[in-house]
């Protein structure tokens, strides 16, 4: 078997487990409970989920979404978050995984590079369904993404030798982060701190990639959450300043540039005749 096809088994895999691990974040952290200890247990009895009954998907399968001791039903959306985490890792897997490594050191940096983005993807499902769910963006998720992503990324450059990646990721930081700053003290009824912070390690990301991830995935975010809002109000869901979470339209804005900012942007400055 080649090197990519365990890489893309192995990937798969990680999805699920820490697809599983996701749903022990989103629950736990906004409630300010360990995600470590103790050990997930059944809601309603108290009964510890242990082996068997904790492998995912397919357990919730065999138990026929049901607890083994109290029948208490389980929510699909353990599974589905388990499912969604691994397909999400795969695509970042084939389009951001080593390609074009000829020697060790270039593979090492591509690895560093491959964990970065897995990283924040898996960052990106926790905050937010966290954010759906009780419209706050948790420190103890966002700031770490600062400290790991500098380490990840810089090794990366160390073993590429790409430095101007890293330069250009910190004034992306600076830029996207800045911009937030501004809109939450201009509009302060529409942006949060939370989103301020996380806007600055989005940036740092999304720059690491190139000018175009940036560009796009920065207005992919407003126009995204823009329609959304709209189609809101029209559909008559939602009244005006009703406060609809930011956070999910900047993660998946950021995905859309990390994939196709490039071509996009390339394709939009060919369009003004720019290039
Ligand atoms: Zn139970």
């Amino acid at each position: 078997m080649s090197l990519a096809a365990v890489l893309i088994g192995l990937v798969a895999v990680l999805g699920l487990a820490i697809g599983s691990f996701l749903n022990v974040v989103v629950y736990r952290v906004p409630a300010g409970l360990s995600v470590i200890a103790p050990a997930s247990s059944c809601p309603r009895c108290g009964r510890l989920i242990q082996g068997v009954d904790n492998i995912p998907i397919l357990s919730w399968f065999l138990l026929r979404r049901r607890c083994r001791n109290c029948r208490e039903p389980i929510s699909a959306r353990y599974p589905l978050v388990e499912a969604v985490t691994a397909l999400l890792f795969l695509a970042v897997a084939l389009r951001f995984g080593p390609r074009h490594a000829v020697s060790g050191a270039e593979l090492a940096g591509e690895i560093a590079f491959l964990v970065a983005l897995l990283y924040v993807m898996a960052v990106s499902v926790a905050l937010a369904l966290i954010d759906i769910d009780t419209h706050r963006l948790p420190n103890r998720i966002v700031l770490p993404l600062y400290p790991l992503l500098l380490v990840l990324l810089g090794v990366s450059s160390v073993f590429t030798g790409d430095w101007g990646a890293l330069v250009r990721g910190l004034i992306g930081m600076v830029i996207l982060g800045g911009t937030y700053l501004v809109l939450a003290v201009a509009v302060p009824r529409g942006m949060g701190l939370g989103d301020v912070k996380l806007a600055g390690a989005l940036g740092l990301f999304l720059a690491y990639l190139g000018w175009g991830p940036l560009t796009v995935g920065a207005f992919a975010a407003f126009l995204l959450g823009g329609s959304f809002g709209i189609v809101l109000l029209l559909i008559r869901r939602a009244r005006r300043g009703s406060g609809i979470p930011f956070g999910p339209w900047m993660l998946l804005g950021a995905w859309v540039g990390a994939f196709v900012g490039d071509p996009v942007w390339a394709a939009y400055l060919r369009l003004l005749g720019l290039v």
